[in-house]
């Protein structure tokens, strides 16, 4: 297994623009928000910022730095031990500049601090009440780290006032000390979800899988279980896609169709959604699926 896969056709595609995207493009300049959409490059940008039919437009904006207290084998953010301190600014002047924005629906999300007492929980939770004042009917969703398990901090977030509480249990139960920090685990990001949902039932939890580094249908299957029993809401299921040389490398390129079945089976055990497909980041156009899924 010493060479990479070639890359299959269907990841090299063009992908639609929807009608809101250069409005949103052109208004970004003047805000200095970072979005991780298009620090990151995704691919979606087009179709998460144009919103699709029912022109929900998502975007996913990064708090508290670019510098994380983990090292995850299949993430290129930056690590340090002691990442710069949090600016104390940044939940009132990143609220302000998406309210500006336009948009429908927004992902707030972040590194891990491990350094921080709770994790950057306030932090967060004050964007998200900024944001609730400044604009009322966008929707949010929060796409935390784990907090290291701190059921206090997931508390404070659960009840700051967001619509959907997200965080990535990022592969199956089998490949978890392959793929994640060391301070990551299954159970540990299970008893989050667990734990947001409990203390605030009228919110939506939500979590995403990669695909492609090697794990079996067997391993899919009971991993997606799992999450159902643990009432999570709403799933996501996307290619693993290798960063740099020095990060996992891909194990297969799971086809288009292979991902129609493992949403096909995420409607069967009863998530909300399942949002399944070779492009599909744990974002993607959030605002479409949720719209889509509460209205019909
Ligand atoms: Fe990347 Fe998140 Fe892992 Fe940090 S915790 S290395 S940001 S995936
Ligand atoms: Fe942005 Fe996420 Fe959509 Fe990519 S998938 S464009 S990061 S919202």
């Amino acid at each position: 297994k010493g060479e990479r896969l070639r890359l299959p056709p269907w990841l090299k595609t063009e992908i639609p623009i929807g009608k809101n995207f250069n409005k949103l493009k052109n208004t970004l300049r003047d805000l200095n928000l970072h979005t991780v959409c298009e620090e990151a490059r995704c691919p979606n940008i087009g179709e998460c910022w144009g919103g699709g039919e029912h022109g929900t437009a998502t975007a996913t904006i990064m708090l508290m730095g670019d510098t994380c207290t983990r090292g995850c084998r299949f993430c290129s953010v930056k690590t340090a031990r002691k990442p710069p301190p949090l600016d104390p600014n940044e939940p009132v002047n990143t609220a302000t500049a998406i309210a500006a924005w336009g948009l429908d629906y927004v992902v707030l999300t972040s590194v891990d601090r491990d350094d921080l007492l709770d994790g950057g929980a306030e932090h967060f939770a004050q964007t998200v009440i900024n944001l609730k004042q400044r604009s009322p009917t966008l929707l949010v969703e929060c796409l935390t780290p784990d907090f290291r398990g701190d059921l206090s901090a997931v508390e404070k977030l659960a009840l700051s006032g967001l619509d959907v509480y997200a965080h990535n249990v990022e592969t199956v139960r089998e490949l978890q000390k392959f793929v994640r920090d060391p301070r990551a685990n299954i159970d540990q990001s299970l008893a989050v979800l667990r734990h947001a949902k409990a203390v605030n039932t009228t919110i939506l939890t939500k979590t995403s899988i990669m695909l492609g580094l090697g794990e079996t249908d067997a391993q899919i299957y009971s991993t997606m279980k799992e999450l159902r029993d643990n009432g999570v809401d709403c799933l996501t299921l996307g290619q693993y896609m290798q960063p740099t040389k020095r990060h996992l490398k891909v194990q297969e390129y799971v086809t288009p169709e292979r991902f129609a079945h493992w949403e096909k089976v995420g409607k069967e055990l009863g998530f909300v959604y399942t949002a399944s497909g070779p492009l599909v980041r744990s974002s993607y156009k959030a605002g479409e699926f949720f719209l889509k899924n509460l209205l019909e």
